[in-house]
């Protein structure tokens, strides 16, 4: 899909968010324009469907914090609106649920069984087209409860996963966690999803369900929009660097 260019873009973007009243919590305004320049990797096919993973859901609800709040239903939630930008922006999208459930089988009982068949299900969206990118949508926690912020893992397998995880990086840093040191990090073995992916792939750890005043951040409408809309602009960022670089 032809993706348009970056001031007309966010011009029509804005408009579309307005009218359809996601705007309201998007106080950074024209802050995003004209942010850092971004290098692909050379010589490769072009990517243009984003496939959007809400980490867990249903029967595995992740990670929870200490007032009962579940990761999943944080990750859907966010994960919904990075598609409601997406959509907005032009970009072709797929979810691996929308809903509070599992991709698991199911034909398929016991809880590892679940878990296996739902990751294989993931990992089998995530590679139906070759021109996927993959990014998960998850929530941290951590045995002390200070830690917070942000932090974007990429797989080994694909170059541009590094790029990816960049590119999101630095739209929410800048723009929302001035004072987030967190460097993006290679997954290894311990993130299924990363080490089984063929294509750029990156999980979003969106912050800590372990540090109380992020858990009320994580959990409100306004916050989760403006972390969903730096998402999907690095994730927009990353596309038409990789656009320019294939000369569409
Ligand atoms: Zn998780």
């Amino acid at each position: 899909m032809k993706i348009i260019a970056p001031k007309a873009m966010l011009a029509r973007l804005w408009m579309v968010l307005a009218l359809t009243g996601i705007v309201s919590g998007l106080l950074i305004g024209y802050r995003v324009i004209g942010r850092q320049s971004v290098t692909v990797s050379a010589g490769r096919q072009s990517f243009s469907t984003v496939v959007i993973d809400p980490g867990h859901g249903g029967f595995d609800g992740g990670a929870s914090a200490q007032d009962g709040t579940l990761e999943k239903t944080i990750n859907l939630q966010i994960a919904l609106a990075v598609r409601d930008c997406l959509d907005a922006m032009g970009v072709r999208t797929v979810m691996t649920r929308t809903q509070d459930s599992g991709t698991n089988d199911a034909d398929v009982s016991g809880l590892h069984e679940k878990k296996v068949s739902d990751l294989k299900n993931r990992l089998a969206l995530m590679h139906k087209e070759q021109n996927r990118i993959f990014v998960s949508i998850h929530q941290n926690h951590f045995s002390q409860a200070e830690y917070y912020g942000t932090q974007v893992f990429y797989s080994g397998n694909h170059p541009d996963s590094k790029v990816l995880a960049e590119c999101i990086r630095a739209c929410v840093v800048t723009d929302l966690q001035p004072e987030n040191r967190r460097e993006s990090k290679r997954s290894g073995a311990e993130i299924y999803l990363l080490h089984q992916a063929k294509v750029p792939a990156v999980m979003v750890e969106c912050g800590f369900l372990s540090n109380a005043a992020e858990t009320a951040k994580l959990k409100s409408e306004p916050y989760q929009k403006q972390l969903a809309f730096l998402i999907a602009l690095g994730i927009l960022d990353y596309l038409q660097a990789e656009e320019q670089q294939n000369g569409f």
